[in-house]
């Protein structure tokens, strides 16, 4: 069943650890190449144009983080990670974008390790005003890491290099195939055999057109995020 929205709102675009959100609430991190239509995906979801999508790829450094609140479920983040691998962004850009992931998922899976860019930059540093712990040791807000590959190219390099590192992280992972509407019959039925070859994961089917898969993805962000669950 659709999930009835109470709000979706656009919070901020982080460029930098210290713009993350620090009210605790559950997070989702969506992760993919650029143009595989995360913001498209978001939209979908929320039935409202809160992200902004681009036929053009490759300009998004930040995080953009999205404050979803449904019907009957608890408020939780969406965290909009960088996209990577566009060529024409270069090396210096594909560094930058991987640099603002590994800062997030630094931030969020590491607890009581603290990497010297975050002290710098301001994140671990410091007492909570509540007490004399660093934010380092509360439990981490990130609930589970969204993977998304476009469901006409299972099994890029990119995106094993992706998995792999996600997988590591040792969080609930989903892998979704977008744009699932743009399959063929015959492109649809190879499809889970490609993704289980590749990742080893059986692929969610997603399309921000026809609204297939985005009843199963809810259910899963509800599965995660519900606080009182
Ligand atoms: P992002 O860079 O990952 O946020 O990708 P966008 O959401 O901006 O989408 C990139 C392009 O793919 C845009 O031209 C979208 O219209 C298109 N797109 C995204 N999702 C879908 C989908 O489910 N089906 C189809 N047919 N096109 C899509």
């Amino acid at each position: 069943m659709p999930r009835k929205i109470i709000s979706a709102e656009f919070v901020v675009s982080a460029v930098l650890p210290r713009d993350f959100p620090a009210d605790g609430r559950p997070e989702v991190a969506l992760v993919g190449r650029s143009n595989v239509g995360k913001s498209s995906l978001i939209n979908a979801l929320v039935r409202s144009a809160v992200a902004r999508t681009s036929a053009s790829p490759g300009k998004t450094r930040q995080v953009n983080v999205y404050r979803i609140a449904p019907a009957g479920g608890s408020p939780f983040h969406v965290m909009d990670l960088p996209g990577y691998g566009h060529a024409g962004g270069g090396v210096k850009a594909q560094g930058e974008f991987a640099a603002l992931t590994a800062l997030y998922f630094g931030t969020r899976t590491t607890p009581g390790r603290i990497a010297p860019g975050q002290i710098t930059s301001g994140v671990m540093s410091g007492t909570s005003r509540t007490g004399n712990h660093s934010r380092s040791d509360l439990p981490s807000p990130l609930r589970a890491v969204v993977l998304t590959v476009d469901a006409r190219h299972p099994g890029l390099a990119s995106d094993i290099e992706a998995y792999r590192w996600l997988h590591a992280l040792g969080v609930p992972l989903l892998l979704a195939a977008t744009k699932a509407d743009k399959l063929s019959q015959s492109e649809k039925a190879k499809l889970r055999p490609a993704c289980l070859r590749a990742f080893g994961e059986e692929p969610l089917p997603v399309s921000a057109i026809t609204g297939e898969g985005l009843d199963e993805f809810w259910q899963a962000l509800r599965a995660w995020t519900d606080v009182r669950a």
